[in-house]
């Protein structure tokens, strides 16, 4: 071999060397009809993706941030519906893990961050921070800031349970199709109390109460998931 051909193997060596790891991310910026392979383990992340938000959750999310916007909740109902008891407690109105409660909590975050709707002069905006409706009824705000438990998740369960029964009435599904929701519904909401339950025995560790169910001490069911199957709440605290 030449000095020159030498030469030039090494530099298609060294080309490919440099090339070679980068090799996936030109292949799957090409666009063209053969997609670039993804390893085993990316695959299973997107399925398992798709399950986490999955049209039950779907439903449960758009349920409650179309419920917020129609009602008009206020920064400050917002602020009730999301407290927590104390700085290191968990939420009080949601069991945290439970299926149902999750997807409501999230689109109270999701609503919490809402922008400003720039295009209408919102009367009163300034100070109420409101959407669509006029806000809650004042007896509805004073019970979601109740430190009474029975009263607060009372109100909380009547909220969600509008909300979600808006959304089913509302949502274009054959009767077939609700029948397969409310069952699914159902299920959850037995999750959530098994979740409950398993705080409550302090299976997840002595504080789990507090962390996780923080405002569920006396109760033995969950306001959440009984307002997603259209159920009132029934507690065993004061
Ligand atoms: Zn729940």
């Amino acid at each position: 071999m030449s000095i020159r051909m030498k030469l030039l193997t090494r530099i298609l060596i060294a080309t490919a060397a440099i090339l070679g790891p980068f090799s996936g991310i030109f292949a799957a910026d090409t666009g063209g009809d053969t997609p670039a392979p993804s390893p085993a383990h990316a695959q299973g992340a997107r399925a398992g993706d798709r399950k986490l938000f999955d049209e039950t959750y779907q439903f449960i999310f758009f349920a409650t941030l179309e419920g917020l916007y129609r009602d008009g909740v206020s920064s400050a109902d917002v602020d009730s519906l999301l407290a927590t008891k104390g700085k290191d407690g968990g939420y009080l109105n949601f069991i945290y893990t439970c299926p149902i409660c999750m997807p409501v909590e999230g689109a109270i975050v999701t609503y919490k961050l809402r922008p400003r709707i720039d295009h209408m002069k919102v009367q009163n905006f300034q100070t109420t921070e409101r959407t669509f409706g006029f806000g809650l009824p004042k007896e509805v705000s004073d019970a979601l800031r109740s430190e009474k438990a029975s009263i607060r998740l009372k109100a909380v369960n009547e909220l969600v349970s509008k909300w979600i029964s808006y959304r089913m009435d509302h949502s274009g599904l054959t009767d077939s199709q609700k029948k397969d929701l409310i069952e699914e519904l159902g299920k959850r909401r037995k999750e959530g109390m098994n979740a409950l339950r398993s705080f409550a025995a302090n299976m997840n560790g002595p504080n789990s109460m507090n962390a996780f169910a923080a405002g569920y001490e006396g109760g033995d069911e969950c306001a959440v998931c009984n307002a997603a199957l259209q159920m009132p709440l029934k507690l065993k605290s004061p």
